[in-house]
């Protein structure tokens, strides 16, 4: 049926010491599917201690070894992707399909990082004098703590533990309470590949009380978040104490521009897809459209369109295309924006409610004319609300992409080379996608700039968080 989720620690699997645990809900239904086993100290103690004598071990393997292990994980998570996808949809919610595609794109990027570690590439600088070499070398960083949330059970972990692995560190995973089952089975294929057991630890609990304590521990080299800008800051600054590494990919609200030279149906079906994928619970979703005047009735009658004939369920059955949000918080949350901005004078188009009283349910929403100071155009929502703004000159459409401290994710539609460029080079954003949705790729990069973090979690960068640098210089006896 559905697994209880234990911790792995020390290459076993077990309940937390303490003997506490926590149930694993589905947002579909509000039943208790099963229980999270969770961490007490003395067990991040013992998960702390094999991380360290798991990086003295790995970081010997060889590049070409660690990357053979990795593709064979990736393998066997391609092998059970039907198994793991149900497991997701159980517990996170989104429909079968995309729960499936999610872990196919997990072990495209196990393969992804097992290849650029095999590159982890150093160098020869021309030495001043004769007989003397001078090398850079790249090392492993150390043990490594991630957090990750429950959006993308396997591909918010993937893109760290991977990064990880491929470089010869050890790491902890604080996985996601809300959705544990998924991503132990990405540990356990890591396990079931040859990853030894100390190389890779899995712990639950409370994150704030797990992450202060694993952050500061000398063991620890490096750490790695994903989730809200406002715990990002909060742990970088903890990071920051003890002088550690640490990758941060924070909260977006991304600008989607139609500009009027744009194709609508286009833009309307592409834009929609992805504002609704995961039920809007995607930190690079488009959540402020910029419409401009002359295509404004047209986007948005084909808009609301789109966002009505979605059909929303539970992600097991067939032709389900949204899922209920993953927790009860969220449900507040879209309660809560949806509230505000009638109050604030918004036009609400369609949806705005919570659909039946069992599971997370809500409509697909859609408003227009949003004055500026709504909660829902300046803190990211989340979820499936749209907040779409006309605009009729394109300098303020920039004004606006650029206008919150956010700067993860930005899209346009548009047909001019110049606008292109204009977007390419003044949108203030770690990804910009023109006239298609392009961005998430394992081979390219992956992050925010301002307040949606620094560090990138794709393409050649990636690997660049979880390496040192050294110098060495030798003279000739
Ligand atoms: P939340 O801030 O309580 O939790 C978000 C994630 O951060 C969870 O996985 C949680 O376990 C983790 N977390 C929270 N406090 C932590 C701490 N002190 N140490 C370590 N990990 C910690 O919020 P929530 O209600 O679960 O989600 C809502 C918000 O979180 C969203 O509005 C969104 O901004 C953000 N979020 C972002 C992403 C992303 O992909 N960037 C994913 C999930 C959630």
């Amino acid at each position: 049926m559905f697994p209880d989720v234990q911790l792995h620690i020390a290459g076993q699997w077990r309940g937390g010491s303490a003997g506490q645990t926590m149930p694993i809900q589905n947002p579909a239904t509000g039943d208790t599917l099963a229980q999270l086993a969770v961490a007490s100290r003395a067990d991040l103690d013992a998960a702390l201690a094999a991380a360290d004598r798991g990086f003295a071990a790995w970081r010997k393997v060889s590049a070409f070894e660690r990357s053979k292990v990795l593709r064979k994980a990736a393998d066997l998570l391609r092998a059970r992707a039907d198994e793991i996808a149900r497991i997701m949809t159980l517990e996170q919610g989104k429909p079968l399909a995309e729960a499936r595609v999610e872990v196919m794109a997990g072990a495209d990027t196990m393969d992804w990082f097992a290849e650029e570690g095999r590159r982890a590439y150093g160098r020869v600088i021309p030495p001043r004098a004769e007989g003397v070499m001078q090398f850079v070398l790249r090392e492993p960083v150390g043990p490594v703590a991630a957090f990750t949330p429950w959006n993308f059970p396997i591909n918010q972990a993937v893109r760290k533990v991977a990064a990880a692995l491929c470089t010869g560190c050890s790491v902890i995973l604080k996985g996601p309470e809300d959705t544990p089952a998924s991503c132990a089975e990405l540990i356990r294929a890591l396990l079931d590949a040859g990853v030894p057991g100390d190389v890779v630890g899995l712990v639950y609990g409370d994150p704030a009380t797990i992450s202060s304590y694993l952050i500061p521990h000398p063991v620890i080299r490096k750490m790695s978040f994903t989730g809200s800008t406002a715990v990002g800051k909060q742990l970088a600054a903890l990071a920051g104490q003890h002088m550690k590494r640490a990758t941060m990919e924070l909260g977006g609200h991304a600008p989607a521009i139609v500009f009027r030279d744009a194709d609508v149906a286009k833009a309307v079906s592409v834009l929609g897809a992805n504002k609704f994928r995961n039920a809007g619970q995607v930190c690079v979703a488009p959540t402020r459209f910029l419409v401009h005047d002359s295509v404004f009735d047209s986007f948005v009658d084909r808009f609301v369109g789109f966002a009505q004939d979605l059909k929303v369920g539970d992600g097991l059955q067939e032709g389900v295309k949204m899922g209920p949000l993953a927790h009860g918080r969220r449900i507040e949350a879209m309660e809560a924006f949806v509230a505000d901005a009638q109050d604030k004078g918004a036009t609400l188009r369609t949806g705005g409610k919570r659909i039946g009283n069992r599971g997370h349910f809500f409509e697909p929403t859609v408003f227009t004319d949003v004055p500026l100071d709504a909660r829902i155009m300046n803190e990211e929502p989340f979820g499936p609300i749209a907040a779409i703004q006309r605009f009729s000159d394109d300098e303020e459409a920039f004004a606006e992409a650029n206008r919150l401290p956010y700067g993860l994710a930005a899209y346009a539609y548009t047909r001019s080379a110049e606008t292109a460029t204009k977007l390419a080079t003044r949108v203030e954003s770690g990804m910009m996608s023109i006239n298609h949705h392009g961005i998430a790729l394992p081979e390219t990069p992956f992050g925010g700039v301002k307040d949606s973090g620094y560090g990138s979690e794709g393409g050649s960068e990636a690997i660049e968080g979880y390496l040192n640098t050294r110098f060495v210089t030798q003279a000739s006896f």
